[in-house]
């Protein structure tokens, strides 16, 4: 297959492992994550975030629990807050850093056996500009 042809699905395929939630130094979570996750959880976003959020520099970011797992990853269940997951887990792997920095893909992918390696440049530029805007429009 020529790499122009090739699709999202053509260079990752999540394993279901749950590596992702587990302690990978902090997921992110937007305003508006905090938003949806706190009406999830029926809680108020200032509790949301004083409980369940650490903070890198002045962003915050979901907290771990015991287990050193994202706080809401359950074993059984992994993600208990699938449907409104903040917006960088539902992005991965296709983040907009990447086509600013493909070069950043192969590290990606040492720690997420779903990734495929050593995509040309501009394959995953394509894809990931692609599945961003994807994502971006299903959320509006
Ligand atoms: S680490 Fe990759 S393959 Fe494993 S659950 Fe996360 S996205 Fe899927
Ligand atoms: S919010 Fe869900 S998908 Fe994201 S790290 Fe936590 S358990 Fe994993």
């Amino acid at each position: 297959m020529d790499s122009n042809d090739k699709t999202a699905g053509d260079i990752f395929e999540c394993q279901l492992c749950g590596d992702c939630c587990n302690g990978f130094g902090g997921t992110y979570v937007t305003d508006q994550d905090i938003l949806k996750i706190a009406a999830f959880i029926n809680a108020d976003p200032t509790t949301f975030v004083e409980t369940y959020c650490d903070y890198s520099g002045s962003r915050p970011v979901l907290t771990l629990g015991a287990n050193g797992a994202c706080v809401f990853f359950d074993t059984k269940k992994q993600c208990t807050i699938h449907p409104v997951k903040p917006y960088m887990c539902r992005a991965w792997p296709f983040i907009k850093t990447i086509i600013k920095n493909p070069e950043n893909w192969n590290a990606m992918a040492s720690a997420c056996p779903g990734i495929k390696k050593d995509i040309p440049h501009d394959t995953l530029q394509r894809i990931v500009t692609l599945e961003s805007q994807q994502l971006d429009q299903s959320l509006s």
